[in-house]
C-alpha cells in the first residue's frame, strides 16, 4: 500500500520571527517496492520531507497516510511506524549514541521488544550485511572513520528490518569504493526484503543507475516527478533548478551542440553505447 502525503506543509520557527516554509503543499504517493531518488539543491526541503515519513516531524498542515492510516491519528503507534519506515540520518553522528557499535545496532530491535537472542541475531546480520568487521563490534562508534560510522548507522536501521528504507545522503563524502559498497548494501537489502527505498543524493550518476523514479524538490515544493529518463530529458529545467546532470546527459548535450542529433532522453552509458553502435538494448 505504501505512503501517501496529502497537502503537506511544514513551517520551522513558528515561535520565532524567522518563519521558514520548508515544505509547501506537497502531494505524493509512494507505492510499495519503488526505488526513489530524491533530489533538489540544498535547502529545498529534502531532509524535512523524509523526516515526515516516519513521524519524526509533524506536518503543520496536511495528512500523511501509511498503509491507508493517518499516522497522526490519536491512537496510531508511531513507534511501530518507525520500525517499518527506517530513516538513516544525513549525519551518522545524529544517530549513533551507544558506547559500542554492537549495542548501537541492537538499540532498534531492542525497542521493538524482541527477545535478546533475536536482537543479537538481527544486529549481527545487519552488521554483516553492511560489511562491518566483527573485531570492531566493541569499538566506540565515535572513534570510527566517516565511512564506518555510516555503515553502523545504516546497520542500526536495517536491524529493524523496515519495509521502507529512507536514506538521507548515505553516500555523500565517501570515496568511490565506499560509495559503491553502500549502494550495493542498499540494493541487496531491497531485493531480499522487497523493500521500498527512498534515497536522497546529489550524485545524478548514481540516481540514474539505481532509481526507478526521481522526485525533484524546489523551495519546499515537489517540482518534478517521473522516471530518470523523463526527468533528465528536461536538461534545461534541471539545470535551472540548480542541479547537475548525469555525465551521460551532459555528454549528449555537448555532442548535440556539435551538430549530433542524439535523443535528450539518453542518460545512461549503456543507452548511449547502444545508440552510437546501433545495437538494440
Ligand atoms: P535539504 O535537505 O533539501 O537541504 P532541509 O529540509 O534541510 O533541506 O531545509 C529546508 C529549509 O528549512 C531550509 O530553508 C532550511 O534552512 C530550513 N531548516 C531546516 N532545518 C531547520 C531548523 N531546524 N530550523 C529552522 N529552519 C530549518
Ligand atoms: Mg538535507
Amino acid at each position: 500500500m505504501g505512503l501517501k502525503l496529502e497537502h503537506v506543509s511544514y513551517l520551522y520557527g513558528t515561535d520565532t520571527e524567522l518563519l521558514v516554509r520548508a515544505l509547501d503543499d506537497v502531494n505524493l504517493e509512494i507505492p510499495d517496492g519503488q526505488f526513489i531518488g530524491l533530489i533538489g539543491h540544498t535547502g529545498s526541503g529534502k531532509s524535512t520531507l523524509v523526516q515526515h515519513l516516519n513521524g519524526l516531524l509533524k506536518p503543520s498542515e496536511g495528512t500523511i497516510l501509511f498503509n491507508g492510516e493517518n499516522i497522526w491519528a490519536q491512537d496510531y503507534s508511531r513507534k511501530t511506524l518507525r520500525s517499518k519506515v527506517g530513516l538513516v540520518f544525513q549525519y551518522p553522528e545524529h544517530q549513533l549514541f551507544e558506547t559500542d557499535v554492537f549495542a548501537d545496532v541492537c538499540y532498534g530491535p531492542k525497542n521493538l521488544g524482541l527477545e535478546q537472542g533475536e536482537i543479537e541475531r538481527r544486529a549481527k546480520k545487519a552488521l554483516e550485511l553492511v560489511g562491518f568487521p566483527e573485531k570492531f563490534f566493541g569499538q566506540s562508534p565515535f572513534e570510527l572513520s566517516g565511512g564506518q560510522k555510516r555503515r553502523v548507522a545504516i546497520a542500526g536501521v536495517l536491524a529493524m528490518e523496515p519495509d521502507i528504507l529512507v536514506l538521507d545522503e548515505p553516500i555523500a563524502g565517501l570515496d568511490p569504493k565506499g560509495k559503491r559498497e553502500i549502494l550495493e548494501v542498499i540494493e541487496k537489502y531491497r531485493k531480499k526484503n522487497s523493500a521500498t527505498v527512498i534515497m536522497i543524493s546529489h550524485n545524478m550518476d548514481d540516481i540514474v543507475k539505481v532509481a526507478d523514479r526521481v522526485i525533484v524538490m524546489h523551495k519546499g515544493k515537489k517540482a518534478m516527478d517521473g522516471t530518470p529518463t523523463e526527468i533528465f530529458s528536461h536538461q534545461e529545467e534541471i539545470v535551472a533548478l540548480g542541479l547537475g546532470l548525469p555525465v551521460v546527459s551532459r555528454l549528449v548535450q555537448r555532442l548535440n551542440e556539435k551538430g549530433k542529433n542524439i535523443p535528450a532522453s539518453i542518460c545512461r552509458s549503456e543507452e548511449l553505447v547502444a545508440y552510437i553502435t546501433g545495437e538494440k538494448k
